[in-house]
């Protein structure tokens, strides 16, 4: 066979029919692959589905262009985990479902892991080849035509914000065209499709809430104020009860109904807060079933667009304590959920609490999912469940994919245990997201900021069992932090900012949220120009924009009346 031959040998398919809806493929005459609709698409379920094959086809693709990437820089890999998902246009009944015609893929999420010993740089090819790699839409603009003096021409900007001061002081313009910055700097004052004039008010990275219990918004009257008291005493015992007796009161009456609308109330929020990232852990356990993850699941597909939900599947009450929750968990992972979560300190001992850990990031290295646990919730300096996870991490090959929540015991280690954790932390590139309104006791953030360790902070509840206010407000939580930490000095004020934007971004894993040339014009124009009075007034932001579009837009107006 020439040359030619063996390049062009598998771009030759042919399918023949065979019983019922199954198929043979053979490609390019030496090989063959049989494809069948499921048994509840009325098929034989005896290969996979058409869908099955397109992701695979893809998959297969990505890996083997990064194995060529690696080696066009010489170095090579241990192995690469390409987990692809699909989400299609409308519900489909199969080959039987007559508007299967209109059935269209409407996107195909794909997730990367490569596994190996590699630097800095070689981790780097890959992600500078990645405009290259099959599936990838929106290849970054970076390079665009410049004029001379650093002014750049602006046509085909879809949208322009002057006037944008930033946090490091400089007052520019920010142009973007097809969602991401093709420009921040000097502009001429050519058209653009929308142009906002920020008149020198501060202009940050869209927000981002790394810790939120989504299921759970608003049920507080259902809960009842027991479990609030309990659960922010200093009694171990009284959390744990109100956490698997109190607060799973409510899971017993959980219905979709009432769920679904609670759960785009506070993603509305979010969005008029410029929230545009948030980690929700949502309770799959043997009470709620997979009821408040379908709901979940169900509005994220609504906010498309406007909010990315990163899903985390969360048994709650345990694996070891509750038999059963385990299998949900991996059932919810599949389709939908993004995130393999876990509670370890809950369970009975610190056995236990090792093989949940153990199970969690085994399935996260299994499937390429990131994993995100609430580690050591209550006042007992003798909980050990972060550096387990640590350690599990290193252990299954997640460096810098895992996510270590509440967190409050640490607050209670003497230092050198504090010490240990931080050097173990930092090796397994574990982040963490303190959530100090909401309790007593607190991770000790400025230790952890100044050993260089990715600290976000979250939410975590609005009106549930554990803390009755919350706005889905993100300046609102900077501005609590603020007292809780004695973060009040300008640049305690700028890493609060930083722990709700760019590190936590660092802590969720999302790259390139920085305001700078070529990432995703994500980003909110506040109402004033000094970060101190963004975090005073913690007023919704004027404008809220997401990829370039405006998505939300809020006036603070008051009228004194005085009298004559
Ligand atoms: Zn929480």
């Amino acid at each position: 066979m020439t040359e030619q031959n063996l390049a062009s040998a598998n771009r030759d398919v042919v399918v023949h029919s065979l019983q019922n809806f199954a198929s043979l493929a053979v490609v390019g005459g030496e090989h063959s692959v049989v494809i069948d609709e499921p048994r509840e698409f009325e098929g034989d379920g005896v290969a996979p589905n058409p869908f099955g094959l397109v992701l695979s086809a893809l998959g297969g693709c990505i890996a083997g262009t990064l194995r060529g990437v690696a080696r066009q820089h010489d170095f090579d890999y241990d192995r690469a985990t390409v987990r692809l998902s699909l989400r299609v246009n409308r519900p489909t009944g199969g080959p039987l479902d007559p508007g299967e015609r209109a059935l269209r893929i409407a996107r195909i999420i794909v997730r990367v892991t490569v596994h190996g010993a590699l630097s800095a740089d070689q981790q780097q090819a890959p992600r500078a080849r990645r405009r290259d790699l099959p599936g990838r839409q929106h290849p970054a603009p970076r390079g665009q035509p410049r004029r001379v003096g650093g002014v750049r021409g602006m046509s085909g900007l879809d949208l322009v914000v002057d006037n944008a001061r930033l946090v490091d002081g400089r007052v520019v313009s920010l142009g973007v065209r097809e969602g991401r910055y093709a420009l921040v700097g000097e502009a001429d004052a050519a058209e653009a499709g929308t142009r906002i004039d920020a008149g020198g008010r501060l202009v940050t990275e869209s927000f981002v809430n790394g810790h939120m219990h989504l299921d759970k918004v608003y049920t507080l009257p259902m809960a009842g104020d027991g479990a609030l008291t309990a659960y922010t005493s200093d009694d171990m015992g009284a959390a744990m009860r109100s956490i698997v007796e109190d607060a799973s009161a409510v899971k017993r009456h959980y219905d979709r109904s009432w769920i679904v609308p609670n759960v785009r109330r506070a993603l509305d929020r979010a969005v008029t807060h410029g929230v545009l990232h948030v980690q929700a852990f949502v309770d799959v356990d043997t009470t709620a079933g997979l009821e408040g993850m379908e709901a979940v699941l169900a509005v994220r597909e609504e906010y498309r667009g406007l909010v990315d939900i990163q899903v985390v599947a969360f048994p709650q009450d345990g694996l070891l304590r509750d038999e059963g929750a385990a299998r949900l968990c991996e059932e919810a992972l599949g389709p939908g959920a993004d995130v393999v979560g876990g509670i370890p300190w809950i369970e009975a001992s610190d056995r236990d609490a090792l093989r949940h850990v153990e199970w969690a990031c085994a399935l996260a290295e299994r499937t390429g999912a990131r994993v995100a646990m609430l580690v050591d919730d209550a006042g007992d300096p003798s909980l050990r469940t972060t550096a387990m996870l640590a350690e599990a991490m290193l252990d299954h090959g997640l460096r810098g994919r895992g996510v270590a929540c509440h967190g409050r015991a640490i607050g209670t280690y003497p230092l050198p245990s504090v010490i240990r954790l931080v050097d173990l932390a930092r090796t397994a590139g574990l982040g963490f997201v303190s959530d100090p309104h909401t309790g007593p006791l607190h991770l000790p953030v400025r230790r952890f900021l100044d050993d260089g360790l990715a600290v976000a902070l979250g939410q975590d509840d609005i009106e549930d069992a554990y803390y009755p206010f919350g706005r889905h407000n993100l300046l609102e939580v900077a501005f609590l932090a603020a007292h809780t930490l004695g973060f009040l000095t300008d640049a305690d004020q700028a890493r609060l900012l930083d722990m709700i934007t760019r590190r936590a971004a660092r802590v969720l894993g999302i790259e390139g949220h920085e305001i700078a040339e070529g990432n995703v014009a994500n980003l909110c124009v506040h109402h004033d120009e000094r970060l101190v009075d963004v975090l005073r007034e913690h007023a919704p932001p004027r404008w809220v924009v997401r990829a370039g579009r405006v998505v939300a837009e809020s006036e603070v107006t008051s009228r004194i009346l005085r009298p004559h």
